[in-house]
């Protein structure tokens, strides 16, 4: 049977690295708003041209861009089942997704969220590294688990051996700054958003403390899952 999830977790919190092994559990797809507008970018196409000015200041891109983009990746994967990171974002985006799932006829089985202060969530997103041929192989230079290896005196994937960068946003501090204002803000951004959907009941809320190692974490987690 197809299971949904949110997964919420500031930038750093170990988000994409937990939902990469929720996902693969139930087999869901792992649909993560940021990746999709990387993979635009990199593609060159409109979508990507228009968001590419506001990731880059860690500012959120604008409704109309992400909501159709990240609604029209969610149907596709209906009969799969998904894990969403990175969206919902903000209180009207909750609202959206949470009209557009009714809509569908989509149930939402767990609500994830990893939680972590905010000042060591800044430390771990300027050591995490991206993997050129996939994105769900994290890797980390501060986190023995997930350290990518050496291969000629570069640092490469510890998976696969693939090329590695930072992303450009995550070694600007403003941007950081930026991207953490939206996510602890409780009235509009992203905490009203997990908010609302613990309020709105009907799924399996699981709340764990980010800032154990990411076995520890893991755990934590799958203990709650059915
Ligand atoms: P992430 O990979 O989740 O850190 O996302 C990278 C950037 O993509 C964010 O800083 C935003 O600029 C943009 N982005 C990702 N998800 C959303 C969203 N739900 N709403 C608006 N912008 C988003």
């Amino acid at each position: 049977m197809a299971v949904n999830i949110l997964a919420f977790g500031p930038n750093g919190s170990g988000k994409g690295t937990q939902g990469a092994i929720v996902k693969d559990k139930y087999g869901s797809a792992h649909i993560e708003s940021g990746a999709i507008f990387r993979e635009h970018i990199k593609g060159g196409t409109e979508l990507g041209k228009k968001a590419k000015e506001f990731i880059e200041r860690g500012d959120l891109v604008p409704d109309d861009i992400t909501i159709p983009m990240v609604l029209e990746t969610l149907a596709k994967s209906k009969e799969q089942g998904w894990l969403l990171d990175g969206f919902p974002r903000s209180k009207a985006q909750a609202e959206a997704l949470d009209a557009a799932l009714k809509e569908a006829g989509m149930k939402l089985d767990y609500v994830l969220e990893i939680k972590l202060d905010r000042q060591i969530a800044k430390e771990r997103i300027m050591g995490r590294r991206l993997c050129a041929n996939d994105n769900n192989h994290p890797n980390h230079i501060a986190f023995d688990a997930i350290k990518p290896v050496e291969k000629d005196g570069r640092l490469v994937c510890r998976v696969c051996g693939g090329e590695l960068s930072a992303r450009a946003d995550d070694q600007d501090e403003g941007a950081i700054g930026k991207r953490h204002d939206i996510y602890y803000d409780t009235v509009t951004g992203t905490m009203a958003a997990v908010n609302y959907f613990k309020a709105a009941g009907g799924c399996k809320v699981i709340s764990v403390d980010g800032s154990m190692g990411i076995k520890e974490v893991t755990a934590a987690i799958v203990k709650q899952l059915d």
